[in-house]
């Protein structure tokens, strides 16, 4: 999968790149990321990318020119790339927007800085917008970061063998389980039994029953969406049952 980020500030992306996962991925092969200087695309001898918003106020807004040769440009290298602006006011980044995202040739993403894009940007070239969030981050470098980390994992082959999206937060549509490791007993705190065991049918309803009481007790608008099979129903029932015993 090929990722062109346009960005103010390429220097941003030395480090989050070049580690772990991401630089595996880059390795095999599996992703490409190329960076651009939005501003080696200005038009003038100063290399302006930002001016005054007309209508005044605060703040500045990110020219129209230098990003439209620059979307320009990559598009035609990479015409089948989805064109993918950061914004605030974007479609937040969910599971199953990286998902969908994944399963793109490629994507071709704006960070904006400042008050923002010029809209006509938006207008002109937006396939797509994404948000982090509910919050305002002062620009689109991070929601970038994201996006590729977000993406890449679900693409096969990125993982190793030791690490897995499978089971995963949201992975299955639920919260994933809880997570023990070395020494089995710490500051007084043991590792549930059924882990030690060595029964991997137990251990497997143990990490499904606990994903669901995680589920139900923090994000229950989760469990909605998935479907439950009796199993599951059973289980519910049983932490349910727990819960109001006070266990
Ligand atoms: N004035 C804008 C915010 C601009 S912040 C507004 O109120 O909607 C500057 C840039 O940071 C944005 O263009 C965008 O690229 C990035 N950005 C800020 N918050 C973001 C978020 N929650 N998700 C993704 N990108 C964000």
């Amino acid at each position: 999968m090929k990722f062109d980020i346009l960005t103010l500030f390429t220097g941003m992306f030395t480090g989050p790149f070049d580690e772990s996962i991401i630089k595996r991925a880059k390795e095999k092969k599996l992703i490409d990321i190329t960076l651009h200087n939005i501003r080696d695309y200005a038009l003038d001898r100063h290399q302006t990318a930002d001016d005054a918003p007309y209508g005044g106020g605060a703040g500045m807004v990110m020219k129209a020119e230098p990003l439209a040769a620059c979307i320009q440009e990559v598009k035609t290298r990479q015409p089948a790339s989805t064109v993918v602006l950061t914004s605030p006011q974007g479609r937040p980044l969910t599971h199953r927007v990286a998902a969908e995202l994944a399963q793109k040739d490629g994507l071709i993403i704006v960070c904006g800085r400042y008050e923002g894009i010029d809209e006509r940007i938006r207008t002109l070239y937006a396939e797509d917008d994404i948000s982090l969030g509910d919050f305002v981050l002062s620009g689109g470098e991070i929601a970038a970061m994201a996006i590729v980390d977000a993406t890449t994992r679900l693409i096969p082959g990125a993982l190793g063998s030791c690490e897995s999206a499978g089971s995963d937060s949201f992975g299955d549509g639920l919260l994933e389980y809880p997570h023990y490791t070395r020494p089995p007993s710490f500051m007084g705190l043991d590792v549930p039994e059924i882990l030690l065991s060595g029964n991997h049918e137990l251990i497997r309803k143990w990490r499904r029953k606990e994903s669901l009481r995680r589920t139900s007790r923090l994000r229950p608008d989760l469990l909605c969406e998935v479907p439950l099979n009796k199993e599951d129903l059973k289980l519910l029932k049983e932490i349910a049952q727990e819960d109001a015993g006070g266990v």
